[in-house]
């Protein structure tokens, strides 16, 4: 990964600069100083302290043949959670001060802005939380209506993956005929070697079988356990 930075300027409030990163090319961000947001009538502004990397970030940071550089700034960042410091006028329910986990766009920067409909409240036990990927998961398992005598199969282990496996491994304990969960490993353009370890950690999380291989050399595949 190349980055390129400038010094900042940030500091929070009204017309002040703040750093986003702006993907400029396939494999390179750059480190801008960007004018802070301001939120809407119905949005809020959060001072981000962290933002995941979602796979659907990938294809852009790897470049491909239709996308258009660069993105905005802060783009393609939708994971992201932090603090709200400012509300618009018609907001309710959130307030200053807050911390939050939302869905928005430009999540690579200091501050970005979310619909106050897209922001979930963070319980203090949670100190670094990307709750946007969390809802995906539970999308998923809303729309798989999970029933007894079937077989979940989990393609990739990353936090979505291991949120579907824990949810599969409880839902069995309330179906006496459900059958194992199975973790299999690993997705769609997640081909680096160091990452197959990971399907012990969709044992630990209660799968009980872990396929190994990978989707463009099937042959190779080995269950363990
Ligand atoms: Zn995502």
């Amino acid at each position: 990964m190349s980055v390129q930075a400038s010094p900042s300027r940030a500091a929070a409030g009204r017309g002040e600069f703040m750093r986003a990163a702006v993907l400029r090319a396939p494999g390179l961000f750059e480190i801008v100083d960007t004018p802070v947001p301001e939120p809407g009538d119905n949005e809020v502004r959060v001072r981000i302290e962290g933002c995941g990397i979602c796979g659907s970030n990938l294809p852009l940071w790897e470049g491909r043949e239709w996308f258009t550089y660069p993105f905005e700034s802060g783009a393609p960042g939708h994971e992201a959670w932090g603090v709200v410091d400012e509300v618009g006028a018609s907001v309710q329910g959130v307030g200053v001060g807050d911390r939050v986990a939302m869905l928005s766009y430009h999540g690579f920067a200091e501050y970005d802005i979310a619909a106050a409909d897209a922001v979930v409240p963070l319980p203090d036990e949670l100190e670094q939380f990307p709750g946007e990927p969390l809802g995906c998961a539970m999308n998923i398992w809303q729309r798989c209506q999970i029933e007894a005598g079937q077989t979940v199969a989990i393609v990739g282990i990353g936090f979505i993956g291991a949120a579907l496996t824990q949810l599969a491994a409880d839902r069995r304990s309330s179906y006496r005929d459900f059958t194992p969960a199975v973790c299999a490993h690993d997705g769609i353009g997640m081909r680096c070697p160091q990452s197959y370890p990971m399907g012990q950690h969709g044992l630990r999380v209660g799968a009980d079988q872990a396929i190994y291989g990978r989707i463009d050399v099937p042959a190779r595949h080995r269950v363990c356990r």
